[in-house]
């Protein structure tokens, strides 16, 4: 079932251990946050979750040890917010794909791009980095294996445009799934912000949500560096939902509940390795195991 589980053992068993010894050990609340700060929780929410347990602790609400560890897996289960953004019907769709580069952006593109045309949708690809070259390539080289569209103009066009010209190609043909690449360079953050501004106006000014909707991937493996990307972009554009990407790594996922309670953006996928059969949607149930073990 957890097939990541089968690639890569993530490390863990603290919790675990930590709960058998109970809340009268010495220190057991100091090691519970520092347990969960170590699943890539951020230190304000494993405070949050550590003052919960004491207080219903406290008040005697609680006793045995799989009282405790299921009242702390209820609390981070609510704390993580799903959303499912596969297309809800046959009219046309956009998906703007945004994110840092290297996090896993066009692999998981191809990823959609296969869930979509096995589900008998049809797919195209807007080349919409054009900043860099390779990116263009690298997202033909995708488009070639799965048989399906690409739109894409030379190195430095405006990715407005390239994007304009498949939305205009799929509203004439009046079905179909656009999925437009970004462009992710982060140190020229101001720049690219008011280049997402832009294409998200021309999208705009083309199709209602909910055919637009704006997919940020953020890389598991990133540590809470991962907040602050996801706030970039959420301030900038407004996200519909997240891809966590690579999730077969060691990586526990506490970053997507610290995601999840400070921004409010939910989970839609996780990938679970680099081929194009790796997505699933995002299993809240998983992920809590994940971070408990
Ligand atoms: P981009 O720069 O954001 O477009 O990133 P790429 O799509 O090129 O991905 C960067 C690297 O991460 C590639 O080697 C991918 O194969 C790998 N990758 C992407 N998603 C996953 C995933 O879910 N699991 C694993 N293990 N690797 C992934």
């Amino acid at each position: 079932m957890f097939k990541w589980f089968r690639k890569k053992q993530k490390p863990g068993g603290l919790i675990r251990r930590l709960f058998q010894l109970g809340p009268h050990s010495e220190g057991f609340y100091e090691k519970l946050e520092d347990a969960l700060i170590e699943a890539d929780i951020k230190a304000s929410i494993a405070m949050e979750i550590s003052d919960e347990l004491r207080n219903s602790s406290q008040a005697g609400k609680l006793s045995s040890p799989e009282e405790l560890r299921s009242f702390v897996r209820d609390v981070i289960s609510q704390m993580i917010l799903t959303v499912n953004l596969d297309p809800e019907n046959n009219d046309n769709a956009i998906y703007l794909v945004l994110g840092v580069n290297g996090v896993g952006k066009t692999t998981s593109m191809a990823k959609l791009a296969r869930r979509w045309l096995d589900a008998g949708r049809s797919v195209s690809f807007a080349a919409g980095d054009t900043f860099r070259a390779a990116a263009v390539d690298q997202l033909a080289v995708h488009a070639g294996r799965l048989g399906i569209k690409i739109f894409q103009q030379g190195q430095g066009a405006d990715p407005s445009a390239v994007i304009f010209d498949g939305l205009e190609s799929i509203k004439a043909k009046g079905e179909g799934i656009l999925l437009a690449d970004t462009a992710g360079r982060m140190h020229n953050k101001s720049q690219l912000v008011k280049e997402l501004q832009k294409i998200d106006r021309v999208i705009r000014s083309k199709v209602d949500d909910p055919s637009y909707r704006r997919i940020l991937v953020i890389d598991a493996t990133t540590g809470q560096n991962g907040i602050q990307q996801a706030e970039v972009f959420h301030q900038a554009l407004g996200i519909d939902g997240i891809i966590l990407s690579k999730y077969d790594s060691r990586a526990r996922g506490g970053l997507a509940l610290s995601i999840s309670r400070t921004l409010g953006i939910p989970f839609a996928y996780m990938g679970t390795g680099e081929g194009y059969g790796d997505i699933s949607p995002m299993d809240p149930e998983a992920l809590v195991e994940s971070i408990m073990s």
